[in-house]
């Protein structure tokens, strides 16, 4: 009885340090309503474990000097591979949510052993390329585009790589570390909510219109894992074809394939916004103009933050005024767009969020 309340309140202690960065026994004691015996006992094993060290003093009140207390850097580390239509990207991070090292490529997807094999042999020279410590390596997390039952590790649905009940151990097969599966969408909220406790829509504006819902802590995966379609939520009646076979959908307007009609990518259509072309300044209104609907559709649904990430919301940040002037218009019930949130990561935050399920089980298992 005694060690499980141990193993519980270090747990309880090793979360609070890797969320503070940085902290000293006493703000531990008082946060965590803990007596100081049991802070000491505690932080004296995870000290001995490695995962916490001291990395200074504070300065001192009258006293002893407190000592500084950190996660260890790089103590342990996960792989992160996002699989997209046309792309695969790696990433290698530390428990301390740092990403040690990325890399993405050209790869275009198949339900193949040869594709199988080159993700696998991809990840190995990944990670002899970087010269990775293996043992720190806790597992591989994937992140793809569709409906995924982790239970039997099947991607049930998916439109972009245009699968159906796809069976995933081929892939776990040629990995030499545990792994696991997640939604792209899902994994980037993950990612960007790391260690944070508000609820939030998470709206991915990718080559496909998605995201993920966030509350009370937890992913809301709805009744069958079909939750967050944002991008299939009617923003225009009767309005352009959507690949799902309806019409008007948020994805028709407001993918980031719809400004790729205006140029060959993303980087090149916001150096010509920035150049003053005409035509692409008002594909550019016309895309705001949609999302401006899809946005205020999600904050009168769930009246919390809402994070623009994906591939152009990672652009957006410096448009968010024309933006919030658009929102602001079809809401009656505020006059500021204060809850819209810009991403921290663009491309790699699907690949990053995949590898948070080995972080929280290996504290979990503390
Ligand atoms: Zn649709």
């Amino acid at each position: 009885m005694q060690r499980k309340e141990n193993n519980f309140n270090q747990r309880k202690i090793a979360k609070f340090i890797l969320k503070k960065g940085e902290t000293s026994k006493q703000e531990i004691a008082s946060e965590l309503g803990l007596s100081m015996p049991t802070v000491l006992q505690n932080v004296k094993e995870l000290v001995q474990n490695g995962l916490v060290i001291e990395t200074g003093k504070y300065e001192s009140t009258g006293g002893r000097k407190a000592a500084v207390l950190s996660i260890a850097e790089q103590f342990r580390t996960a792989v992160g591979i996002d699989i997209t239509a046309n792309h695969i990207s790696y990433v290698l991070m530390d428990l301390c949510g740092k990403v040690i090292a990325k890399k993405r490529m050209k790869s275009v997807f198949a339900n193949d052993s040869a594709y199988y094999q080159s993700v696998a042999d991809n990840l190995e020279t990944f990670l002899r390329d970087i010269d990775a410590d293996r043992k720190k390596i806790l597992g591989v997390g994937f992140s793809l585009p569709g409906i995924i039952n982790k239970h039997d590790n099947v991607l049930v649905r998916s439109h972009v790589l245009k699968q159906n009940h796809m069976n995933l151990k081929p892939f776990s097969q040629r990995i030499p570390f545990p792994v696991s599966y997640e939604n792209d969408a899902n994994s980037a909220l993950f990612a960007e909510t790391h260690h944070i406790d508000t609820d939030m829509i998470y709206l991915s504006l990718s080559n496909s219109v998605g995201g993920a819902i966030y509350l009370n802590g937890k992913i809301f995966e709805g009744n069958h894992r079909r939750s967050a379609e944002f991008g299939h939520m009617i923003v225009e009646f009767n309005g352009k074809s959507c690949y799902c076979g309806k019409k008007g959908c948020a994805d028709a307007y407001c993918s980031a394939t719809v400004l790729l009609k205006y140029a060959d990518s993303l980087e090149d259509f916001f150096e010509c916004l920035q150049d003053g072309d005409t035509e692409i300044q008002t594909a550019w209104d016309n895309y705001l103009d949609h999302l401006a609907v899809l946005i205020t559709n999600l904050r009168m649904a769930f009246d919390c933050d809402i994070m623009l990430g994906g591939y152009v919301g990672g652009y957006l940040k410096q448009y968010m005024p024309e933006l919030s002037c658009k929102a602001v218009q079809y809401n009656m019930f505020e006059n500021d767009t204060l809850y819209l949130k810009n991403c921290t990561y663009e491309r790699e935050a699907s690949a990053i969020g995949a590898t948070m399920y080995f972080f929280d089980s290996y504290l979990n298992s503390l």
